[in-house]
């Protein structure tokens, strides 16, 4: 009996070092009681899933860093591995750059050229643009 207690004491050791590298701890216990001299090895060993990782990180609310892909606090203003300023969080809608340069280029290459155009004009062309970009280039 006594050494079951012992076993399942020592599975949860590798278990504990495949759990942090994004593996299933209940699985990696039992093969640690079981087989505790070889699941140990094999836990230090492999190398961590880093798509679940990341997946993991993401549900604590961590996110990745446009500029080096690297996981970060979903707070951060500057990304403590390439030190390059994050864009502000969701909380405001998010200004998609490219988006805006290709209406403007799409507003310069317009024949006849559109001078001063009004709010109201903006307005109108910004849709026939997007209605163009959707059916043209699909
Ligand atoms: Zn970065």
């Amino acid at each position: 009996m006594e050494i079951l207690v012992i076993a399942a004491l020592l599975g949860l050791i590798p278990a504990a070092i495949a759990k942090s590298k994004g593996r299933s701890f209940g699985l990696w216990w039992f093969f640690g009681a079981a087989l505790f001299i070889v699941a140990l090895p094999i836990a230090l060993l492999m190398q961590p899933d880093q798509a679940t990782l990341e997946l993991q990180q993401l549900a604590e609310g961590m996110k990745k860093c446009p500029h080096c892909a690297e996981m970060i606090k979903a707070d951060a203003k500057v990304c403590r591995y390439c030190g390059r300023d994050l864009p502000a969080l969701d909380g405001a809608p998010q200004v998609n750059d490219s988006d805006e340069q290709a209406f403007h280029h799409w507003l310069d290459a317009q024949i006849p050229p559109i001078v001063n155009p009004t709010a109201g004009d903006l307005a109108e062309l910004r849709k026939s643009f997007e209605w163009n970009r959707r059916n043209l280039q699909g």
